[in-house]
């Protein structure tokens, strides 16, 4: 089964997420880009992944088009890791994290969803089978950066019933309101973003955060990938850290663990090098007994690909959530219930992309 097609498709949706003024606004974002891979085989089974991400996806875009699909055309689809090893050998002088990478994170997916109507069973049956129907999700809010917008939305995200939050908020009246809005008992999660510059500003953080049911802080310090300060935060901040959604394969987060750096791996599977860069750094994850906690604020492939990982995942663990309405949203199906989402059992990724996000993509 040779890869006979690829084409890239950018659906582009309109959204909301609770704020003043109602759409975009935050990380500047007009819109909530979607870069859609499709790949066709030879025998005529149509696979969909994701590359990264945002107002990157442009650049993602030129990457497939003109460096990574005209060489992928021809190797073989079923063989996943082989092609994929090929490829990134191929590219690795190009860089091993960004959009090359990507772009080749997008294609794995597509070749698993491929793999999995291939042999007429959902993804999760390929990654040792669902261990839960309902995977539970984690609301993401992004960042409001005023505690009345973080009140609000954290009331409106426990109301529709999610019991895990995360915030993208630094400031502490802002982590407070959330607090306050939220049963005790929900967790919250702090991601900042690599905000601060020093080990003792993070420590600080995490101090000061204390005594609030924090699950974990993420990514604490710049940089993302200077793991020794990173450490440093968690063995006097009191608090997990999580981090790893700026990693770009699987060394880097076996030198994450190595470091001590983290409690908490968040693989992101757009750009980590898709289903197979997941699996992996699960894999690692549990022999250095940390957690493995995909990042995954996307609405395509990348999401539904992320859900049948955490529903085969031997631990529960829960799906990220970007906490925003889609005017045309990727997969209208994919609606989290009650604070879970119900894994879909029809061959590889289990849905199809909406007729609707597709006809308006371009
Ligand atoms: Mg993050």
């Amino acid at each position: 089964m040779k890869i006979a097609r690829i084409s890239t498709h950018m659906l582009r949706s309109s959204f909301t997420y609770g704020a003043e003024g109602g759409v975009g606004g935050n990380l500047h974002l007009r819109g909530m880009d979607t870069l859609a891979i499709r790949v066709e085989t030879d025998s005529g089974i149509v696979g969909w992944g994701e590359g990264f991400g945002f107002t990157l996806c442009e650049t993602t875009r030129f990457a497939m088009d003109k460096l990574v699909a005209p060489v992928a055309l021809g190797m073989d689809a079923a063989d996943i890791a082989g092609t994929m090893k090929a490829l990134a050998r191929r590219f690795h002088n190009f860089g091993r994290n960004g959009a090359v990478t990507f772009a080749l994170s997008g294609l794995d997916i597509a070749l698993w969803d491929i793999a999995g109507k291939a042999a007429g069973k959902p993804l999760y049956a390929l990654l040792g089978g669902a261990q839960r129907q309902l995977v539970p999700a984690y609301a993401s809010l992004l960042r409001y950066g005023e505690p009345a917008l973080v009140a609000r939305n954290t009331a409106d995200a426990v109301a529709k019933g999610y019991r895990h939050i995360k915030l993208h908020e630094v400031k502490l009246d802002c982590i407070q309101a959330a607090r306050d809005n939220a049963p005790a008992e929900v967790p919250l999660m702090l991601d900042i973003n690599c905000f601060w510059d020093t080990v003792p500003q993070g420590v600080a953080f995490c101090h000061a955060v204390q005594g609030r049911n924090i699950w974990w802080v993420e990514e604490p310090v710049w940089p993302p990938e200077s793991f020794g300060p990173i450490a440093a935060v968690r063995q006097a901040g009191g608090v997990a850290i999580a981090a790893g959604e700026n990693l770009g394969g699987v060394a880097e987060f076996a030198a994450m663990a190595a470091a001590g750096a983290v409690d908490v791996m968040q693989p992101s599977v757009t750009k980590v090098g898709g289903v197979s860069g997941l699996v992996a750094v699960g894999q690692l994850a549990r022999r250095h007994g940390l957690r493995c906690v995909p990042h995954s604020p996307y609405f395509g492939p990348g999401l539904l690909a992320t859900l049948h990982y955490l529903a085969a995942a031997e631990v529960a663990e829960p799906l990220e959530v970007y906490f925003a309405e889609l005017a045309t949203p990727p997969y209208p199906q994919l609606v989290p219930q009650g604070g879970f989402v119900a894994i879909p059992d029809a061959p590889g990724l289990g849905f199809e992309l909406s007729e609707a996000a597709l006809a308006a993509a371009d």
